[in-house]
C-alpha cells in the first residue's frame, strides 16, 4: 500500500466513523424529540413527593442529565412517592365540539386532566370552562390567542400573559418560551408548564400513531401534551379511548395538575 493511498485510506476511515456519529446523534436526536423541550423547562419537571425527594419513578432522567442541574420542586406535579401517574393536558380549546367528548372519555376510565385554555375560546364558550372544573379537571392558561410570544413587544406579551385565562400554571404557545416570557409568566403568578410526551395529535398522523407514541414515551410523572381545539380532534379522541384503558391496566393513576384558579 503506498503512503499516499494509505494517508487516503485513513482519512476515509476518519470520515466514516464522523459519519456514523453524526448519525447515531441524529437518531439520538430523533428518538428524544422531546430532549429539548426537557432542558427548557425545569420548573415542569415533576417533582417528588410532599417531602420534595425526587420521585424515584417521577423523573425523566433525561431532565436531569441533559441541564446537569437538580430538578426544583414543581407544585403542579407532585405526586405521592411509589405512584404511577401521567399527566394529560389538551390545549387550545375549549372547543364546544371536542371538549365534552374528551371530558367524557375521562370520565369513562376514572382520569383527569389539565386543560390549557385560551381566552378567547373560552368567551366564546362560557360554559365549558365550568363543565371541565365542575369534572375535577383544572385549568391553565395558554394566553389569548395563541401568538408566539418571543416574537411580540413587550405589551402585547404581557396583555397575553396576564389578561388571559385565571391560573396558576401556564403554557406558552408552541412551546415558545425566553427569558422575558418567563418573567412574566412569574411576575403574573404563574408556573411555566410544558410538556414531556408529544405525540403530535396536532398532525392527525391517525390514531394507531398517536396510542404508539404515547404508550412508548409513557413513564411516571411525564406530562403528556394533546389537543381539544384548534382543529378536527376526533383522531385525539379515538386515541384517548385507546390508551386510557391500557395505562390504567399498567397501574397508571391520572390526576389533574395542581392549577389553581388565580
Ligand atoms: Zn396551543
Amino acid at each position: 500500500m503506498s503512503r499516499k493511498f494509505a494517508a487516503f485510506v485513513a482519512t476515509m476511515v476518519a470520515l466514516a466513523a464522523i459519519g456514523g456519529w453524526m448519525m447515531a446523534s441524529a437518531v439520538a436526536q430523533m428518538d428524544r424529540p422531546h430532549a429539548s423541550a426537557a432542558t427548557t423547562k425545569p420548573s415542569v419537571s415533576p417533582s417528588g413527593a410532599p417531602t420534595s425527594a425526587p420521585t424515584p419513578s417521577g423523573t425523566p432522567s433525561s431532565t436531569v442529565s441533559t441541564t446537569g442541574k437538580p430538578v426544583p420542586p414543581n407544585p403542579t406535579t407532585s405526586v405521592a412517592a411509589g405512584k404511577k401517574v401521567l399527566f394529560f393536558t389538551f390545549d387550545d380549546g375549549p372547543d364546544p365540539t371536542w371538549t365534552p367528548q374528551v371530558l367524557s372519555t375521562l370520565a369513562k376510565y376514572g382520569a383527569h386532566a389539565t386543560f390549557f385554555e385560551l381566552g378567547q375560546m373560552q368567551d366564546e364558550h362560557p360554559g365549558l370552562r365550568d363543565q371541565v372544573l365542575a369534572a375535577g379537571n383544572t385549568i391553565g392558561s395558554h394566553s389569548i390567542s395563541h401568538p408566539q410570544l418571543t416574537k411580540l413587544g413587550a405589551a402585547q406579551r404581557h396583555h397575553q400573559i396576564f389578561d388571559g385565562p385565571r391560573s396558576t400554571c401556564f403554557r406558552p404557545p408552541y412551546g415558545a418560551t425566553n427569558a422575558k416570557v418567563r418573567a412574566d409568566i412569574k411576575a403574573a403568578g404563574m408556573v411555566q408548564v410544558l410538556w414531556d410526551v408529544d405525540p403530535r395529535d396536532w398532525a392527525r398522523p391517525g390514531t394507531s400513531a398517536i396510542v404508539h407514541n404515547i404508550l412508548t414515551h409513557a413513564k411516571s410523572g411525564r406530562i403528556i401534551l394533546m389537543h381539544d381545539g384548534g382543529g378536527n380532534r376526533a383522531q385525539t379522541v379515538a386515541a384517548l379511548n385507546q390508551v386510557l384503558p391500557i395505562l390504567k391496566a399498567q397501574g397508571y393513576t391520572f390526576p389533574a395538575m395542581n392549577c389553581q384558579q388565580r
